[in-house]
């Protein structure tokens, strides 16, 4: 199983921000109010992701570690509309044969009760010992790749690994802003985000997470229309700094990078006198998950809608009259 799962880890795990992106989901997924990310060395030396979700019983602790062992889906018709953002059972297992990886987890209300479990790429069967926790998990990923020297060698420069990783915790912290979030990196505070409930609050998320530029001359847009929701943000034609990478579009929750999606957003963009220009924007679109599949690959972020057409047109036409309404 060693094997398998270093080789599955080839298609999950290509660098920390690879890791930071699947344990951030599953705390995501086990209901955490609180995600707390440190870092070292740009995640190569270690990755700590601590939150206050659900926790991981004691007899389920080793069963995490282990291949396709998913709590998440229990039957092949649960796979219609997976709400979850993880579901295949895969990230634990692949992540733990190639690191050292540390589980300690507390299902129970009692912070003095907890389990930890520790895998170090090796193929045996994980020890469980008690081990105190608040309600929540926390897992420790140090030394990525010290057991695949041929993985190792692509990681890149600390500043490099810790832009991919910041790239990844911004994306999720801005798919929830429910959530409080920490980001940490060499002990030193990068992001303090705390939990936001309003259109204001969201403002300063996105000021924080994008520099305070970003919403200079933005517009604010909430459509509605044929089941369909479009909201967020999106930078005006003066757009001071639009810069290439400040495209964030998420669907239901889950950073998308859709080619329909794409095109709708540069025709409608195009019509209103943006030529030339990039566009910056961080949009989501809220719809019935049982007309979309989100997890038509694990790492790329691509959707599949059922009605491509209705989506595209509903997109145009609500940047369109945005952009055009606001247009000076
Ligand atoms: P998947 O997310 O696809 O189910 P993972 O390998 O990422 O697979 O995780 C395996 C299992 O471990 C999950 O199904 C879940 O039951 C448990 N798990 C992992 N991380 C957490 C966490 N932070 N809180 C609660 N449970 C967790
Ligand atoms: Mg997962």
């Amino acid at each position: 199983p060693r094997l398998a799962n270093q080789i599955a880890a080839g298609e999950v795990v290509e660098r920390p921000s690879s890791v930071i992106k699947e344990l951030i989901e599953n705390a995501i997924d086990a209901g955490s109010r609180r995600i707390e990310v440190e870092l070292e060395a740009g995640g190569a030396r270690l990755i700590k992701i601590r939150d206050d979700g659900s926790g991981i019983a004691e007899e389920d602790l080793p069963l995490a570690l282990s291949r396709h062992a998913t709590s998440k889906i229990e039957s092949l018709e649960d796979l219609e509309g997976v709400a979850s953002l993880g579901f295949r059972g895969e990230a634990l297992a692949s992540i733990s044969s190639v690191s050292r990886l540390e589980l300690v987890s507390n299902a129970d209300e009692d912070p003095t009760a907890g389990w930890r479990v520790v895998a170090e790429g090796r193929d045996m069967e994980p020890r469980v010992s008690p081990a105190p926790h608040p309600r929540g998990t926390s897992v420790v990923v140090r030394d990525l790749f010290f057991n695949t020297p041929a993985r190792r060698k692509f990681l890149r420069t600390e500043k490099t690994e810790l832009s991919h990783a910041e790239e990844v915790f911004r994306r999720l912290a801005l798919s929830r802003y429910d959530i409080g979030w920490t980001l940490r990196h060499n002990q030193k505070a990068l992001h303090q985000l705390r939990p936001v409930s309003d259109a204001a609050g969201g403002e300063r998320r996105i000021s924080a997470l994008l520099g305070g530029k970003f919403l200079d001359n933005a517009l604010h847009l909430d459509i509605e229309a044929s089941g369909l929701r479009l909201w967020g943000w999106v930078g005006l034609p003066t757009h001071s700094r639009a810069q290439a990478d400040q495209q964030y579009f998420f669907v239901n929750g889950r950073v998308v990078r859709d080619r329909l999606v794409a095109h709708a957003i540069r025709q409608a963009y195009r019509d209103v006198l943006f030529h030339g220009r990039h566009p910056v924007f961080v949009l989501y679109l809220e719809l019935d998950p049982a007309v979309v599949d989100v997890n038509v690959h694990p790492t790329k972020h691509e959707v599949r809608f059922r009605d491509g057409r209705l989506v595209h047109d509903f997109l145009f036409s609500s940047l369109h009259r945005a952009l055009g309404e606001a247009r000076p």
